[in-house]
């Protein structure tokens, strides 16, 4: 994979049968690099177990760290924390149908597999749902409310399609 070279690839062609243990880390490069619209910069040490057959891998990612999030509310900045627990099945044949998230086939001419991809859905899996870093508990809120209420004011202002719009959000100081 071009621009995160080999990192994220174990060659488990060489690896003999029974457990190995592997340590990678998602960085600001790796988010870099995937610019996915969900995470864009964080720290997530990812350990991977893997048990190496004749015609099988099984994989365990455990994932833990910390990754950057603008509050859907009031777009303000923190850190949050995130952690996983993913497997990953390998079968080292041709595929023949039965592969699914969890399951895939490699054929047995592969040597090399590249965890990137994998590790970067486990993360988004490992996400929390409503990202919204400010809400200490129930209607408790820290959200920045000045922003809240400039940006309540821009919805209704375009929702009622008034001529005076543009004047209105003219006046609205943003700071
Ligand atoms: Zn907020």
């Amino acid at each position: 994979m071009a621009g995160l070279g080999k990192t994220y690839v174990i060659a488990f062609a060489g690896l003999k049968p029974g457990q190995h243990e592997f340590e990678f880390e998602a960085d600001n490069k790796f988010f870099a690099f995937f610019n996915d619209p969900e995470i864009s910069r964080g720290s997530i040490q990812v350990n991977v177990s893997l048990f190496r057959q004749a015609t099988m891998m099984v994989l365990n990612f455990r994932l833990k760290g910390i990754f950057d999030i603008t509050c859907d509310r009031c777009a303000t900045g923190a850190q949050m924390a995130l952690a996983g627990e993913h497997q990953l099945v390998v079968k080292l044949s041709e595929p023949d149908g039965s592969e699914d998230d969890e399951v895939i086939a490699l054929p047995l001419t592969e040597s090399e597999i590249d965890l990137a991809p994998f590790i970067l859905e486990y993360i988004k899996l490992s996400l929390p749902a409503r990202k919204v870093p400010c809400e200490v508990s129930g209607d408790l809120s820290l959200c920045d409310q000045e922003v809240i209420e400039k940006l309540n004011l821009l919805k209704s202002t375009a929702s009622e399609g008034s001529d005076d719009r543009m004047s209105r959000l003219k006046n609205i100081k943003w700071s």
